[in-house]
């Protein structure tokens, strides 16, 4: 089987599973794959560096996941890969500078929890250290794939590739902070109780822009679609003793259901929390964003 085919059917595969899933994937599905040709292709497997039976060279890099605060991300505009163990002449290795030498895309999974996979896109080797033992990854964007026969400045193809790698790393980090608060919650909206993953949000107390806006989970709630909003518009407030206060206008208003019980009804119950004490939203942060919650009403 041609090699590159292969590699663009998997493209086409993860384009529609992330459509329909979203991009944080589970191992199960990149396990099992797709089938191309009669043949089932495995997107995942043993080595990090994964080169499915039926291709000549790796189709995907993998990053297992390490803990919430990945360092090799650091780097602006580029992602750093380990090579496999201390011999850069390690057929892992070895396949993977080819595909570097080629240009060829790959496929690139970051592990965000056990089990469960960012993923970016195509994304290429641009430099390969056998002394440090580094890859360097960078991402575009997939509809570059389709014009690759075309001849590319350079320029605007490094400066997109920049960019695509910064969004990716962004991304990363915002699905990490979504995935851990999520679990916190018992996967649920702290308010309603809606468990319905698809429809729900990791929100910060304190905004990420701002001081002590850090993606941890004693900053995030765990909230619907409309409970997020409507939190973010102070809508609705949460008080450090974790009770819901809505606005007072809004407790005066007559509608239909969704104000009457997806509002109104949520006036001074208690939040639902999570179970582990050290996961509670943090009370100064909660006091320091009922506060402009107050001075919006
Ligand atoms: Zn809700």
């Amino acid at each position: 089987m041609d090699d590159d085919q292969i590699r663009l059917a998997a493209f086409d595969w993860l384009k529609e599973q992330v459509q329909i899933h979203g991009e944080v994937l589970p191992w199960t599905m990149l396990t099992n794959g797709f089938i191309f040709n009669n043949q089932r292709i495995h997107l995942v497997g043993q080595s990090g560096i994964w080169k499915p039976q039926v291709m000549q060279l790796p189709l995907s890099i993998r990053t297992a996941f390490e803990g919430p605060y990945p360092d090799k991300l650091n780097k602006n505009g580029l992602i750093e890969y380990r090579y496999r163990g201390t011999n850069p002449n390690n057929w892992d290795n070895v396949g993977l500078y080819h595909v570097m030498e080629k240009k060829l895309p790959l496929i690139y999974f970051f592990g965000l929890l056990p089990g469960q996979y960012y993923v970016a896109f195509p994304t290429f080797i641009t430099h390969a250290d056998p002394l440090k033992l580094i890859f360097t990854v960078q991402v575009d964007e997939i509809e570059a794939l389709d014009s690759k026969m075309m001849v590319e400045d350079p320029n605007t193809m490094l400066f997109r590739r920049a960019y695509a790698t910064t969004i990716a790393k962004i991304r990363i980090h915002q699905q990490g902070f979504r995935l851990r608060v999520l679990i916190a919650y018992r996967n649920q909206c702290t308010l309603c109780r809606l468990k319905h993953p698809e429809l729900l949000d990791a929100a910060h107390i304190i905004g990420d822009n701002a001081e002590f806006g850090d993606p941890i989970v004693q900053n995030g709630l765990s909230l619907c679609k409309i409970h997020h909003a409507a939190f973010d518009k102070n809508i609705i407030g949460i008080n450090p003793d974790y009770h819901i206060q809505v606005r007072n206008d809004i407790l005066e208003e007559t509608d239909g259901p969704m104000l009457k019980y997806g509002l109104q009804a949520l006036d001074k119950q208690k939040i639902i929390l999570p179970n582990h004490h050290k996961n509670y939203p943090d009370r100064e942060r909660l006091e320091q964003r009922f506060d402009r919650f107050l001075r919006a009403s």
